[in-house]
């Protein structure tokens, strides 16, 4: 079975430690996606996992057997770089029949299988142009017909469209999850765009500092996020995140002291279990309901900026407290300058966040 267990892994680079104690499982057949900013650890994560990199503790076990001690040939992966390099003096078809050619495999064989692969990546019309003969994303696409022409154990691709325009990402976003929705083979992808994560990965595991702070489904990360950091990371535009006080939990519902005054908001009933205190709540851009009058229960705000995205339009507005919000309305709400906002948070969207920074969660 392909598969990809990556047990308490740790790398440290002198005193400085890269990854901290990472668990990831990844099913045969799954796509999962190590999302996270610039520095996290992602790169390092998918480098012990290939044996381009050894880990200071922990086990890597791919399709079942511990890999630690084994050499990147000896692991029989496929990777897929962000500066892939085809060779410039081979034709396209030549490329892609390299990994067999090392292998020794037959000439017939070779054939049948550059065949099958240029199928199903759709390079079958340009199997004999020299790749300087061929778009970005048909490159890209040789790329990863190289990579799938052999039958590895599992995939590994770094950043694979980072080096392609917004509009050939988007096909290729899509191209690339159909191949490997066919290939049933366990396949880690990095990179720092959430929207390729939240369109590639069957799960995500979002990294900070060096850990995995959550795994879960694009849904899941985005609709229940583990903690801040995790809420501030998925969606656009951000998730609000409003400091205030928590007075206490009755009837289903939790009364805050937010932007200087009280809110009952619906939230989830483990609330209950926290005592008052300082917590953090996250409402989402879109999560509001703009109502005409400023009533109990409403936040507040003063119209600052006003950003057209077609279909909707993004307000950042100022609360009476002094805070920064970001609130999506649909474009043909009409809003101005200075004019005065009052905004009731979704109860179904509204998150709390205990001092520590983790959602709570029943
Ligand atoms: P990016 O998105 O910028 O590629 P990343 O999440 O992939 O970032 P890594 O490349 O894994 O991050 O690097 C994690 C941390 O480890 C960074 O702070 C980096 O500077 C450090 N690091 C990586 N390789 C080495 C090395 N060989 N020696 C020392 N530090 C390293």
């Amino acid at each position: 079975m392909s598969t990809i267990e990556i047990r308490g892994i740790t790398k440290a680079f002198g005193p400085f430690v890269a990854v901290r104690d990472a668990d990831l499982s990844v099913a045969a057949g799954e796509v999962v996606c190590l999302l996270g900013p610039s520095g996290c650890g992602k790169t390092t994560t998918l480098r012990m996992i290939a044996g381009l990199e050894r880990a200071t503790a922990g086990d890597i076990v791919i399709a079942g057997q511990r890999m630690n001690e084994l050499s990147p040939q000896k692991r029989n992966i496929a990777m897929v770089f962000q500066f892939y390099a085809l060779y410039p003096a081979l034709t396209v078809g030549e490329n892609i029949a390299m990994p067999l050619h090392r292998e020794g495999i037959g000439k017939a064989e070779v054939a049948a299988r550059v065949g099958k692969v240029a199928d199903i990546l759709h390079l079958r019309d340009v199997l004999d142009r020299m790749p300087g003969q061929v778009s970005e994303g048909e490159k890209q696409r040789v790329a990863v017909a190289r990579a799938i022409v052999r039958d590895p154990n599992c995939f590994l691709f770094d950043e694979p469209l980072s080096r392609l325009d917004v509009e050939l990402r988007h096909t290729m976003r899509g191209q690339i999850k159909a191949v490997l929705s066919n290939l049933s083979k366990a396949t880690v992808i990095v990179t720092h765009d959430q929207l390729e994560a939240l369109t590639m990965a069957d799960r995500i595991a979002i990294m900070r500092d060096g850990m995995i702070e959550q795994v879960g489904s694009p849904h899941e990360v985005f609709a229940k996020p583990a903690n801040v950091f995790v809420a501030s990371f998925i969606g656009t535009p951000q998730m609000n995140l409003i400091d205030a006080e928590l007075k206490g939990y009755g009837d289903g519902k939790a009364t805050v002291t937010l932007d200087q005054q009280d809110v009952d908001l619906h939230v989830n009933p483990a609330v209950a279990a926290l005592g008052p205190g300082r917590v953090t709540v996250g409402v989402r851009p879109r999560a509001f309901t703009v109502v005409p009058q400023d009533t109990a229960g409403t936040i507040d705000a003063v119209t600052e900026l006003i950003e057209p995205m077609g279909a909707e339009t993004l307000i950042h507005a100022r609360t009476n407290a002094g805070g920064d919000i970001r609130v999506v309305v649909q474009r043909d709400r009409k809003v101005k300058i200075g004019e005065p906002l009052h905004l009731i948070p979704d109860p179904m969207q509204t998150h709390i966040f205990a001092a520590d920074g983790k959602a709570v969660r029943a």
